[in-house]
């Protein structure tokens, strides 16, 4: 083998372009706080992507790693194992499911409840009961199924015929719901609070009359709650909050706080139709990752952490609402827990990127949900010092940029006026 030194260019060489990661590369964690292989401290607003929801190197997952690393990490399906029959336990007490199915990824739990929802379609209905209705700018996942479900079409474009029977609607939209729905539909996938496109909380009407439409014409009602659960919200799953019951829950994300686990969950009467060889996978409820799940959601399930989840997304938005007195960047600010979005006035529409760089360089990693909008999606317990340090960066990244898109402005109006 030759030279294994590593550098962010190596990643240009040696990966498969599907990512632009950061100038920096990571190294180490611990709570809320992020090393780099230069050894500069970051704040983490961004959480993995709403994954790492307890921080980095949480004293209590690594015990469960170290234990259950020890004793089993994996048998197959062909063996069930304790730490999965605890999780699906620990779950059903928490939900109104009554039956889980472990999967190892977001995408993997969303295509086994569509595969579900057109089972049972199938064998109550019959054939021609398919259609799956979806809303644009939803994000589902990047399997070839749940990608074209989604309703970002960039993203399942250039990849062959895309399957049969998916409608697309907007979001928040009663009335083209109500239209869309009939005796052809077999389910509704819907995300609580839309995560990738752009953090757009749904209308508890709109949740509702989904839930009736539903039921009026027998199909089933999906929610994506891959970002919007295990505590995200303030809630265990943001459904609670809504008002409306789904038949299917589809979790991931904060789930593993890292570890790679996603779940179906639903009652005992629809998971009937999932019978033996029907669907499956080789890690899918492995004892690891089932153990280290399990002490996920027995830590957030704590109320306490839920509550405060509540208090710091007041001070997130306190902090953001500070921001724009000063500088009048945002035009919206909203989201659920520590799930928030601050959109961006027109003058700086398409930038978020830029933000999110700048920010990186006065030391705060940062997330972006589409062009338009700055996402943050931080350790439900990040400590307070944390979201001050983290928003005193995030001030510094915004007078760069700021001062960056005026010199822009000033050299364009020199242009214009030399013509
Ligand atoms: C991230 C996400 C997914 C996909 O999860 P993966 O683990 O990346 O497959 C699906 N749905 C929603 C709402 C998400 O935010």
């Amino acid at each position: 083998m030759n030279d294994l030194t590593v550098t962010r260019e190596t990643f240009d060489e040696a990966l498969v372009p599907t990512y632009a990661p950061a100038a920096f590369i990571p190294t180490r964690g611990l709570g809320s706080r992020l090393w780099d292989t230069e050894g500069r401290e970051y704040v983490d607003f961004a959480g993995g992507i709403a994954v790492t929801a307890l921080g980095h190197s949480h004293p209590e997952l690594l015990k469960v790693l170290h234990e259950q690393g020890g004793n089993l990490w994996h048998i197959s399906n062909g063996f069930t194992n304790e730490p999965v029959l605890r999780l699906a336990k620990r779950l059903e007490a928490l939900t109104f499911a009554d039956r889980a199915f472990f999967a190892n990824s977001g995408a993997e739990a969303n295509e086994a409840a569509l595969k579900l929802a057109r089972r049972v379609a199938f064998d109550r209905h019959g054939a021609d009961k398919y259609e799956i209705v979806s809303f644009l700018q939803s994000f589902h996942g990047r399997t070839f199924f749940t990608v074209s479900v989604g309703g970002q079409p960039k993203y399942s474009e250039g990849f062959g015929p895309v399957p049969a029977g998916i409608v697309h609607l907007p979001y928040n939209d009663i009335d083209a719901a109500v239209k869309a729905i009939t005796a052809k539909t077999c389910a509704v996938i819907v995300e609580p609070v839309q995560g990738e496109g752009g953090v757009i909380p749904a209308d508890p009407a709109f949740l509702k009359a989904l839930r009736d439409a539903c039921d009026a014409h027998g199909a089933l009602l999906i929610f994506d709650e891959v970002q919007t659960g295990v505590g995200r919200t303030g809630h265990f799953y943001a459904y609670e909050d809504t008002g409306v019951t789904p038949d299917i829950l589809t979790t991931a994300k904060s789930l593993g706080n890292g570890f790679p686990i996603g779940a179906m969950l639903t009652t005992s009467e629809l998971a009937a139709y999932l019978k033996v060889g029907t669907h499956g996978t080789t890690y899918g409820g492995n004892p690891l990752g089932t153990a280290i799940a399990d002490k996920v959601v027995e830590l957030i399930s704590d109320p306490a952490v839920l509550e405060g989840v509540k208090a710091r997304s007041a001070s997130f938005k306190a902090h953001l609402a500070r921001l724009n007195e000063r500088f009048t960047l945002f035009s919206d600010v909203r989201g659920k827990g520590l799930l928030i979005g601050a959109e961006l006035v027109d003058t700086y529409k398409g930038r978020a990127k830029d933000f999110v760089a700048a920010a990186g360089r006065h030391g705060l990693v940062m997330l972006m949900a589409g062009p338009d909008v700055l996402r943050f999606a931080p350790s439900l317990i990040i400590p307070q010092a944390d979201i001050d340090a983290g928003f005193a960066s995030l001030e510094k990244a915004i007078e760069e940029v700021i001062a960056a898109v005026a010199a822009e402005a000033a050299q364009a109006d020199a242009t214009a006026a030399a013509r």
